[in-house]
Parts: structure tokens; sequence; C-alpha cells
């Protein structure tokens, strides 16, 4: 009788492997030949994709849409610029990463990006906001006074940041789930201005208003 745990253990092992194996489907190919001095860092964001690619897939669903699963991540000799992302390949600039070491956070952006998928990053304002949104509010869980709020008509315009803030603050009380549902216009070429009257039943202009105002 005193073998029992021990089997019951062997037969947890047994079962909680394979699925594990399957838990992270996506294929990353790093390529650091340029700046083999950078391999730890090229290490740490195919991790970082690794673990976060299954959660921002589940966090931007579209129904017959599987984003792609295959990434090339490729850190280049630059001394300029930080990345970016066309298509499934991400290239990192090695300025960058010699200045700002610990900024591994922008591969969650640049990751959001391969997801999104869209067929056009028109308006960028959008594809940015949303790709921002997710690296500073859900990754690196900044709050809502983080974010930078400039006082002007259409401030959203200038994307990233100031986007992903307005997104936030959205998903925070008047439009809880327009996150998705702005990702989903996006991938099927169908996004307008009036997603957020819809929404709302305020335009994307009174809205900013709203948000910008002080109180
Ligand atoms: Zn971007």
């Amino acid at each position: 009788m005193t073998r029992r745990p021990f089997v019951t253990l062997l037969v947890l092992l047994l079962l909680t492997q394979p699925i594990r194996a399957e838990e992270t489907p996506v294929q990353v190919e790093l390529d650091t030949s340029e700046v083999p001095y950078l391999q730890t860092w090229g290490d740490d964001a195919k991790s970082l994709i690794q673990e976060w690619h299954p959660r921002i897939v589940n966090l931007l669903p579209t129904e017959n849409i599987t984003p792609p699963q295959s990434i090339a991540l490729t850190i280049k000799k630059s001394d300029r610029g930080v990345g970016g992302t066309a298509g499934t390949r991400i290239t990192i600039s090695s300025h960058w990463i010699e200045k700002h070491p610990d900024d591994l956070g922008l591969i969650i952006h640049e990751l959001v990006h391969v997801i999104q998928s869209y067929p056009s990053p028109e308006p960028w304002w959008v594809t940015e906001g949303i790709a921002d949104y997710l690296r500073w509010a859900i990754y690196e869980g900044k709050d809502l006074e983080w974010f930078p709020r400039p006082q002007e008509e259409r401030g959203y315009k200038r994307g990233y940041r100031v986007a992903a803030g307005f997104l936030l603050w959205l998903e925070s009380g008047p439009a809880p789930g327009i996150v998705k549902k702005l990702n989903t216009a996006m991938r099927k070429g169908e996004y307008s201005d009036d997603i957020f009257h819809a929404e709302t039943g305020r335009s994307l202009e009174d809205l900013w208003s709203v948000y910008v105002t002080p109180k």
C-alpha cells in the first residue's frame, strides 16, 4: 500500500508531459549570426515569444482566423533604429539592444504585429495602439495614469502609447471588449470610426474629448 503515492505520481508525470509539449506550438527561428554576442538577449526574446504568443492569440480572437504559428526573429548588426515587423519576420537592431538591454518588452509589441496579420495597417494608429496596449497595459501592467494624454483634438492619431492609453480607458469603462472588436474589424478590412459610436453611442472624437478633459 505504501507504493501507491509513487505510482500516482508516475501516472501524473506520464499524463502531463505530452500535454505540456503541445502547449507551445509556435516555432521561432532565431538568427543572431551577425551579432553572436547578443545570443543571450536573443534566447530570452525567443522564450518571451513562446510564452506570450498563445496569450496574445487568446486576447485577439477572430472566428475562422488562425494567426501565424511560425516566426523568424533576426537581430541585425546596425548602428540605428529599433526594429520592425514584416509579415512573420521580426527584426531588431543591435544598436537598440546595446543602448537598452532591458527593453525586452519591445518584442511583445512586434509579436502583436505578427499575430494581428492585418491585410492593411491603416489606420495605423489603431494597429500601433493595439500593439502598445498589449505591450504596456497587459504585459507591463501599467495603470491608466502612466499613459501620456495630450490635450489636443484627435490626439489618438499619435498612435502608440497615446492610443494605447485611450484603448485602456475605453476597455475600463465606456467600451469593454473594444480591442477585440477593433482587431477583428482590422483583420477583415472592415474598420470604420463608426465602431466606436456603435459601442458607446458617442463618436470617436467625443470619446477622445471626454478622455482628455481634466476632471
Ligand atoms: Zn509597431
